[in-house]
């Protein structure tokens, strides 16, 4: 692979030497393959496609490679949007699923031979703003990120192509850089992320070149604008393996550049419990995912951040005179203040986020309609799940789960005759928006329930 460079012709695995068949591919990139070609363009299967199939998975998407310009390839599908500023592609829209078709690029931006293209846009630490020069297969090859996302498989022939050692890479298990790596993630910053992403869902090891920047280029993570930083935060904690992807983070001091709040708070504790009701959050995610149940981002969101927000509600708390359900809000507010200066939190994940979190002082009232009324609220199940998550590291929460666990199991004359019998004697107590007389406690914590 060393001896590799942009003029070594490619390594040709002829189609009877490869594992990637027509049938495992998805049909409308097959038919998307083919009427490029039928329109006398070059076109390939690229990246994680060719990776996964070669290594027996099921690829999440499928991207593909030509040489036709995006604005030919638009004139080809009805179906067809152009997209991107940074990267031009076109996207062909098949109901759910889009096929991507990226232009072959340049390597490095410097000698293309497309004079009319813009040219390689850079910002003043190298990092590579625009780049929309195109060039031939070899260059595009090279200007991938790993050995084993540039992999292509050809539509004429079948064959498989290799023009940097990406076959032996993946036969080894290994995630290397292509060409230099500090250059390389100094251009892309994200690219460390993804490097973490690839070694976790795939169960690689990391060649020493490419990991030795890892533990020291987390800084960079900072100038990478928060709407990437989120998207590429779905991909790291969505892809099945969100548990041991948080342990490479971590491991490589990336995850603090994510969510410093919780990186600090699971620095400074010295008790599991955060870090333990983390684990349990994502690998119940990993778990509901290998099930194809769906996932909940925001729920995953209200465990990243929850400990942070306990962490502020208790320092409100020594200078505040709020209520429990101001104190909530107000440290909510500015947990996702902070968390959106690093990596964007959209709304449609802060806001069943915080519900999720305000359910966990509304799930305390188990007296009168209250508890039956919650049943109705469209955060309840998420609310629920959240407080048994909890219970499996806080005693308080857990006895409130099994009261609520208890409930769910009764009919609704059982559920009446659990939240009757002692309501008048209890009137009064934990109202929510009542200030909390003299609480000691751990002030996110619920009191134990009181029936
Ligand atoms: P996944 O299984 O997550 O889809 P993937 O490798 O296909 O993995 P994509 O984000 O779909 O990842 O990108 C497709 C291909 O584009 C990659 O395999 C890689 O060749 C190239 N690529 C993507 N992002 C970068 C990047 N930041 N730098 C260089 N090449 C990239
Ligand atoms: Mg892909």
């Amino acid at each position: 692979m060393e001896s590799r460079s942009l003029n070594t012709p490619p390594v040709i695995i002829p189609r009877p030497d490869h594992n990637i068949s027509r049938v495992n591919i998805s049909p409308n990139a097959v038919k998307v393959l083919y009427r490029l070609r039928e329109a006398g363009y070059r076109a390939c299967l690229v990246g994680g496609g060719v990776r996964d199939l070669l290594l027996g998975r099921e690829p999440k998407d499928f991207d593909i490679a030509t040489d036709a310009r995006p604005e030919q390839v638009y004139k080809l599908f009805r179906n067809c949007r152009l997209i991107g500023r940074r990267f031009r592609l076109a996207h062909v829209q098949f109901g759910q699923e889009i096929i991507e078709v990226a232009t072959f690029r340049a390597y490095s931006g410097e000698d293309s031979e497309d004079s009319d293209s813009p040219s390689v846009e850079r910002a003043d630490d190298g990092r590579i703003l625009s780049d929309n020069v195109y060039g031939s297969i070899e260059e595009d090859a090279w200007r991938r990120d790993f050995t084993i996302n540039a992999l292509y498989y050809d539509i004429n022939n079948f064959a498989v192509l290799d023009y940097v050692g990406g076959m032996a890479d993946l036969k080894a298990g290994l995630i290397r850089l292509i060409g230099d790596p500090a250059q390389h993630y100094h251009e892309d910053p994200v690219r460390l992320l993804r490097a973490v992403r690839f070694a976790a869902k795939l169960g690689f090891r990391f060649d020493p070149e490419t990991e030795a920047p890892l533990h020291r280029l987390g800084h960079l993570l900072d100038k990478i604008p928060p709407a990437r930083l989120c998207d590429e935060i779905l991909k790291l904690f969505l892809g099945g393996s969100a548990l041991q992807t948080f342990e490479l983070l971590r491991h490589y001091r990336l995850f603090g550049w994510l969510f410093p709040a919780t990186e600090r708070c699971l620095g400074h504790q010295q008790q599991h419990y955060p870090k333990t009701l983390l684990i349990r959050a994502l690998s119940s995610t990993d778990a509901r995912l290998a099930k194809g149940q769906p996932i909940n981002p925001a729920f995953l969101f209200a465990a990243l951040l929850w400990e942070p927000l306990r962490e502020q509600m208790r320092q409100l708390q020594a200078a505040d005179d709020l209520n429990e359900h101001d104190l909530l809000q107000t440290a909510a507010e500015i947990v996702v203040q902070t968390q959106i200066r690093h990596a964007a939190l959209p709304r449609r994940y802060s806001l069943p986020m915080r519900e999720i979190w305000a359910l966990q002082q509304r799930l305390m009232v188990i007296t009168g309609k209250h508890p039956q009324r919650l049943l109705t609220h469209p955060r309840f199940r998420a609310g629920y799940d959240f407080l048994l998550l909890r219970a499996d590291t806080d005693e308080q929460a857990a006895e409130l789960a099994d009261w609520w666990t208890r409930f769910l199991a009764l009919d609704d004359a059982g559920r009446i005759q659990a939240t009757q019998p002692e309501v008048k004697a209890k009137k009064g107590k934990a109202r929510r928006r009542r200030k909390p007389r003299s609480r000691k406690t751990d002030p996110a914590a619920p009191p134990s329930p009181k029936t």
